[in-house]
């Protein structure tokens, strides 16, 4: 397989690289490092450095000649996208379709997306599935689910095929402390610095937390299944946040300090997403389990300098 990553340099996209090239694949990176950093990349990976919205990312893709183009490249931040709503949708929505014109020029044979939770704003049904209403409370989920939509019609204009994969929480080592999600690398980042956890309102809420080299196995899930389909990656379990400090607290093995604040306004109180299409239909499901995740997260963190 020849493969395209766009935002391979990213906390998601790195690992991914890293698997398709334990898979034998030869590795494209179109990443601009505006979050990414050339530090986490495959020594075999080839790294592009170009910006998805420039005509030169399309010149790019055309001398690689790539069979399928993974599209993780975004602006990911929730709150940058509500202060910055252009930024967000020229990056999300006019930078997708010019990966989507990039691929029908240059024959790519697959498109596999990464997209989010946060399409369904704040509907709180229990898991959630695919299925059910999207309603984006935020610029980052409109434009996700705009570029959702540019995807089906253009298989429907130009045939190009694709899988839409809509992840959870994901967490995991190389994770910065920002962003969307971000939450386990927030409370890590504090416990190498010794710092008191910061949480917002009861600590009751739940995340459907997913551990990043799971996503990447769903990515390379979707080279060969689930054609057309839009999927969770997920675990399809409820976890809290107290739940989390208590599992870093065994980890660490001593108490971790905690501080309640108020309960973050707009955020949501449960999330789950039902991940039983996607493991009937793209033949994967999670294998690592969140104290498992939690402790090579943990352990990576700490070995940081
Ligand atoms: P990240 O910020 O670590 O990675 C994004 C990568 O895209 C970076 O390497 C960045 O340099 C690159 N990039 C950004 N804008 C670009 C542009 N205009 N041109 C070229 N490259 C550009 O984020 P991540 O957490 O690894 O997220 C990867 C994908 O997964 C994103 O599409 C994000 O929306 C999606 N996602 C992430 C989560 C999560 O929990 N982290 C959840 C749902 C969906």
């Amino acid at each position: 397989m020849k493969a395209v990553v766009t935002g391979g340099a990213g906390f998601i996209g790195s690992r991914l690289v890293d698997a398709l090239i334990g898979h034998g694949a030869e590795v494209h990176v179109l990443d601009n490092l505006s979050t990414g950093n050339r530090g986490r990349l495959h020594a075999q990976a080839v790294l592009h450095q170009a910006d998805i919205r420039d005509p030169e990312a399309k010149a790019i893709l055309a001398g690689i000649q790539p069979d399928t183009l993974f599209h993780l490249a975004a602006q990911a931040d929730v709150q940058r996208s509500i202060q910055e709503p252009g930024c967000d949708a020229g990056i999300n929505i006019a930078g997708t379709v010019n990966m989507l014109d990039a691929c029908r020029e240059s024959g790519v044979r697959k498109f596999i997306f990464a997209s989010t939770s946060a399409v369904y704003g704040k509907l709180e049904r229990m898991p959630l599935a695919v299925t059910d209403p999207v309603q984006p409370i935020s610029y980052y989920g409109l434009s996700k689910l705009t570029a959702e939509h540019y995807i089906r019609l253009y298989h429907a204009f130009y045939g190009l095929n694709y899988t839409i994969l809509r992840y959870g929480n994901v967490y995991g080592p190389g994770q910065t402390a920002k962003g969307e999600g971000g939450v386990i690398a927030i409370f890590m980042e504090r416990l190498k610095n010794n710092l008191t956890l910061p949480i917002n309102g009861d600590g009751e809420q739940t995340r459907d937390f997913v551990y990043v080299d799971d996503v990447a196995a769903a990515n390379i899930a979707a080279v060969k299944l689930g054609d057309r389909g839009t999927y969770h990656v997920s675990t399809g379990s409820r976890t809290s946040i107290n739940h989390v400090v208590r599992e870093l607290q065994r980890i660490r093995g001593e108490a971790v300090t905690v501080q309640y604040r108020d309960a973050k306004e707009g955020d949501i109180r449960d999330s789950c997403l039902d991940n039983r299409l996607t493991t009937a239909e793209l033949a994967w499901q999670p294998a690592v389990p969140l104290e498992e995740g939690l402790l090579l997260t943990y352990k990576s963190w700490q070995q940081q300098t």
